[in-house]
Parts: C-alpha cells; sequence; structure tokens
C-alpha cells in the first residue's frame, strides 16, 4: 500500500488538487470529509455519531475516524495507492495512521502542505460549490461554471456545503490553526513535508506534486 497525504487548512484547494493527481497518477482520492457525508446521508452509525460535530465544524472524535480509514484500507487491494485528503487532522490521528501503516509494512512517502493565507482561504470556501451528482469542486469567482449552478462534466446540481457559511468557516479555521497544524511539525520531524504555496494558479500546483509523486517514482 502506498500513501501520500494533501495537508492543509479548510479552503486550500486540497480537493481541487486532488481532482488533477487522480487523473495523472495512480493514487485514489480518499476524502474523509466525502465519506462522512456520505454516511451522515445514508444515515449509518458512523454518519449518525459524526453529523453534529460535522455541523458545528468541529473535528469528529478520533476513534471514529481511524475506524473510517482502516475499513477503506482493509476494503482495498494490498497494493493500492491512496492519497489521504482531511485525515489526519490531529497528531493521535498521524500516529495511529504510522501504526496502521506499519502493521501492513507500509510507509508514508510524502505529505504535501497546501499553504495559503487566511484571507484566501475564506474566499475559497465562501464561493465553493460541489456538484451533488460528481462531486467536482467550482468557485463562483476562480472556476465558475459554464451554466450557473450546473456541472460542467456531468450535469448535475452544484450546492454549497452547509459549513461553508460564515459562521461554521470561522470555527473550523480556528480548529485547524490549534489541533491541524500541529501535523506540520510531526512531518518536518519525519523528513516527509513538502510545502506547497496554495496561492498558485491550480495547474502549477497539481503540477509540483504529479512532477514529485513521477520523480520518486523514477519516472
Ligand atoms: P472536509 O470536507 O475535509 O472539510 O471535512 C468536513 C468535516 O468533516 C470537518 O469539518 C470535520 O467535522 C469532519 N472531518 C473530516 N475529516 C476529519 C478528520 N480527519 N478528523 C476529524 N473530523 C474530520
Amino acid at each position: 500500500m502506498k500513501i501520500i497525504i494533501l495537508l492543509g487548512a479548510p479552503g486550500a484547494g486540497k480537493g481541487t488538487a486532488a481532482e488533477g493527481i487522480k487523473a495523472a497518477t495512480p493514487y485514489m482520492h480518499v476524502s474523509t470529509g466525502d465519506m462522512l457525508r456520505t454516511a451522515v446521508k445514508a444515515g449509518t452509525p458512523i454518519g449518525r455519531e459524526a453529523e453534529g460535530y460535522m455541523k458545528r465544524g468541529e473535528l469528529v472524535p478520533d476513534g471514529v475516524m481511524v475506524r473510517l480509514v482502516e475499513e477503506k484500507f482493509d476494503g482495498g487491494p494490498a497494493d493500492k495507492a491512496y492519497m489521504l485528503d482531511g485525515f489526519p487532522r490531529t497528531v493521535e490521528q498521524a500516529e495511529m495512521l504510522d501504526a496502521s501503516l506499519a502493521r501492513r509494512n507500509s510507509r508514508l512517502a510524502h505529505v504535501f502542505y497546501l499553504e495559503a493565507p487566511r484571507d484566501l482561504l475564506v474566499a475559497r470556501l465562501a464561493g465553493r460549490r460541489i456538484c451533488r451528482a460528481c462531486g467536482a469542486n467550482y468557485h463562483i469567482v476562480n472556476i465558475p461554471p459554464k451554466k450557473q449552478d450546473v456541472c460542467d462534466t456531468c450535469g448535475g446540481e452544484l450546492y454549497q456545503r452547509a459549513d461553508d457559511k460564515e459562521a461554521t468557516i470561522n470555527t473550523r479555521l480556528e480548529v485547524f490553526a490549534n489541533q491541524t497544524k500541529a501535523l506540520i511539525d510531526y512531518y518536518t520531524r519525519q523528513g516527509v513535508l513538502a510545502r506547497i504555496d496554495a496561492a498558485a494558479p491550480r495547474e502549477r500546483i497539481i503540477g509540483q506534486i504529479v512532477d514529485k509523486l513521477r520523480m520518486a517514482a523514477g519516472q
């Protein structure tokens, strides 16, 4: 199993980068936020447990998250390549991920930290729209669809996530600063962190990550 991580505050562009990386590499996109939203919609036990935290913009407890990710790893073939988006978000989750990888004789290859200033994060979150059908990401100013509220790729309806409203955005950015930022030190110490300027154009961000992955794979 091969793992890379996309780390960054909400709005840094992890999901958008993941779409481009997925198209150019064997890495499968695993977004814990997407998995949780699906679980909430389906009313599964994990979904019922997670719903309140998500609505408030708080973190879902580590135990629930680790269960969710372990199930994903267990369900796929052993040689699979995963790109984690939104996980880990706490040092506890990162330690549990390390232990889980060690049990599978795997190691973390790269962590890409998408860095962006706060005002850019807020502007991206507030303008973000998502396709209900295929999950594609848009932005009302930066990546507008050809037709308003309609997905270019599949024709699905675009919507705004409930937690992309202003009050919840502030909580989520605070949670990132208080809990997730510690991971930057954690992965710097492991020597796997690469910093990416998330204010750069989408193509440059994706290009930098894809080049690094290809170089590491000897391509
Ligand atoms: P995201 O789509 O990554 O912004 O995640 C949306 C929400 O899902 C977050 O605000 C959290 O409530 C929850 N969530 C997603 N991933 C995690 C995680 N690794 N740990 C805790 N909560 C998470």
